[in-house]
């Protein structure tokens, strides 16, 4: 019987597009300068996300998981909106939220860093329409001032200063892309 269920598991997992259960964001400013990273991990209660990152302005910083994996600099609105595969309101403190996408805020100490763990409590890696891979993948964005929690659509946090991708392809939106037919796509949408 245990023999079964392991060959079964084998077989589910091999029917799965995505398999992967952990993965490295690599976050950017908006001069396209590399400030840190963001290790997921898929874990029994959703999505395990590890920061360390450099150069932030001391204090309380939003950071939220956004529907588009693009990071164009220097304003990042290419990511799109906070990601909200399930319909909800902005903010754990609405009463119809909050976005998936939606995590607690970072704290820089005087020095400028991070050293940070955080949950996406009903995220995944794998398939289905709450994957961070679904699709193209998203993006993971840090704003300049902090969540308030509520404010409509994304608690009222500032200007994006942050971004990196968390999509399939490796594409780095924020530099010149070398394949002009791509970068005419780009600009079509
Ligand atoms: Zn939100």
């Amino acid at each position: 019987m245990r023999v079964f269920v392991m060959i079964m598991l084998m077989f589910l997992t091999a029917c799965q597009a995505n398999t992967e259960t952990t993965r490295t964001v690599e976050l950017y400013n908006d001069s396209g300068d590399m400030v840190g990273t963001a290790t997921l991990n898929e874990v029994d209660a959703g999505v395990n996300v590890k920061l360390k990152l450099e150069g932030l302005e001391p204090g309380y910083h939003g950071i939220h998981v956004h529907e588009y994996p693009k990071c164009k600099a220097p304003d990042f609105k290419s990511a799109g909106s906070h990601f909200n595969p399930t319909g909800k309101q902005h903010g754990p403190m609405h009463p119809d939220g909050s976005h998936l996408g939606d995590l607690p805020n970072l704290e820089a100490d005087e020095g400028g860093l991070v050293d940070a763990e955080l949950m996406l409590p009903e995220a995944t890696l794998l398939d289905g329409k709450k994957s961070l891979l679904k699709g193209e993948g998203t993006s993971l964005v840090i704003t300049e001032g902090k969540d308030d929690g509520i404010s409509q659509p994304s608690g009222d946090s500032g200007k994006r200063t942050i971004c990196g991708l968390i999509a399939d392809k490796e594409k780095k939106t924020s530099e010149t892309p070398t394949d002009p037919t791509d970068f005419n796509k780009e600009q079509e949408k």
